[in-house]
């Protein structure tokens, strides 16, 4: 593939703020973000150099749209098939459509995943009741029930406990069918965002540590503190997936680090992902410049990190009420995203804390940095607010997790 040059035009599908910070990078880049979204005042069409505004199936749009740009990436992957296909047939697209169609679907992912050696916690399509019943007795309670598609911040799942939750969880998860999930006891949850370029380059980030609230990210450590041989095979495994894939583009790699010190890959996300927010900050080249490279066939820099990190995300109207006092805290490094609403659960912005290269503290160390943002750090395994199966927190519709 040939470099693009500058000023040529990166299509973006998808307006929202992993849009926006992908089109920031790309102008850095001397590069021409065209957003197709469905919203005209969304977070990436504000600081873009043209909009498409339409549906993401609507075929009419994403024609406009394919015509007008030199390449296509997305900043979320639940576009159809059909739109997929169509702006395949139309310009370059990376990630590709298979890489795209296997993300969408929890199956398709781990049995790709299964496939390539990669480690996973056991797992069951789930079609019929009689599915669901072999599943739990295969693999004991608890364990957990997730939908395949459109699943995302702990939605569309649920934890069972005993016979007697089956046919509920059963009933009210949808679409079917379903994957049932041994239960991983984790000491922490970690991912890695790994970009490949059409030469076959691969980069990888540190390893970052996640802490959710509600079912959804609030904070990232990074780098994750885990053992420096656990965190060289994280990077390892996210590599290899990426040269499985063929990627051409960036991808976030969600791991359970299990009690017996072992990885479990998650689920994969082929795009910029909020758990590399603290590269904004804390790296020479970001998550989204490395994004950007990648598929625009540039190369690609070393993914060094020149400070530890602590990212926080501001969510919905609570955090955001703090907006003035982090304004003026110094050393609160902050991003907003535009939105004109702090709904409950929305994700407004984020904040990055630096620490020397080697320095990230403890807990305690921590929340002080945090200034007007600190509250007490959640226990691992206790992340998961839908602990009974209803959605928790974000906004319905909005897509980038
Ligand atoms: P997911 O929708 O797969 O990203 O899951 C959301 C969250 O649910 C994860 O970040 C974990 O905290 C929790 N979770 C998901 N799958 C498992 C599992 N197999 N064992 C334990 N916790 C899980």
């Amino acid at each position: 593939m040939k470099p693009l040059s500058p000023n040529a035009v990166l299509g973006i599908v998808g307006g929202g703020q992993l849009g926006r910070m992908s089109a920031i990078a790309a102008a850095r880049l001397g590069f021409r973000a065209h957003i197709l979204t469905t919203e005209a005042d969304g977070p990436a069409a504000q600081v873009a150099h043209a909009v498409t505004i339409g549906a993401y199936d609507d075929h009419d749009a994403l024609r406009r749209f394919a015509t007008a740009v030199d390449v296509v990436t997305f900043e979320f992957e639940n576009i159809s098939a059909d739109g997929l296909d169509l702006l395949s047939s139309l310009c370059p697209v990376h990630p590709s459509g298979r890489i795209l169609r296997i993300s969408q679907d929890r199956i398709a992912e781990k049995t790709f995943l299964r496939d390539a050696g990669i480690p996973l916690a056991p797992f069951h399509l789930i079609e019929t009741g009689s599915d669901l019943a072999v599943a739990a007795e295969t693999l004991g309670y608890p364990f957990i029930l997730k939908t395949t598609r459109l699943g995302y911040d702990g939605k569309g799942q649920a934890r069972i406990h005993t016979p007697e939750d089956l046919a509920p969880a059963f009933a009210r998860l949808s679409p079917h069918p379903l994957v049932a999930e041994g239960m991983v006891d984790f000491a922490c949850e970690v991912s890695v965002m790994v970009a490949r370029n059409a030469m076959g380059e691969v980069v990888a980030f540190d390893a970052t540590e996640n802490r959710h609230r509600n079912g959804i990210l609030d904070l990232s450590l990074a780098p994750a503190r885990i053992p420096a041989g656990l965190a060289t095979r994280a990077r390892e495994l996210a590599t290899d997936i990426a040269r499985a894939l063929d990627l051409i583009g960036i991808m976030g790699v969600e791991m359970f680090v299990d009690r017996h010190g072992g990885l479990l890959v998650n689920e994969i996300a082929p795009r910029p992902h909020n758990s590399g927010h603290w590269t904004m900050d804390a790296c020479p080249v970001d998550q989204f410049e490395m994004h950007v490279r990648a598929v625009t066939g540039l190369p690609l820099p070393p993914a060094t990190r020149h400070n530890d990190a602590v990212m926080k995300n501001l969510i919905g109207p609570d955090d955001m009420a703090l907006w003035p006092r982090i304004m003026a805290t110094p050393g609160l490094l902050a991003h907003h995203y535009g939105k004109a609403q702090a709904r409950p659960g929305r994700k407004m912005g984020h904040v990055n804390v630096l620490f020397p290269h080697g320095g990230l503290p403890g807990e305690f160390g921590v929340e002080d940095a945090l200034g007007p943002l600190a509250s007490p750090m959640e226990v691992n395994g206790e992340i998961n607010g839908d602990a009974d199966g209803h959605d928790v927190g974000g906004d319905q519709g909005e897509h980038s997790p």
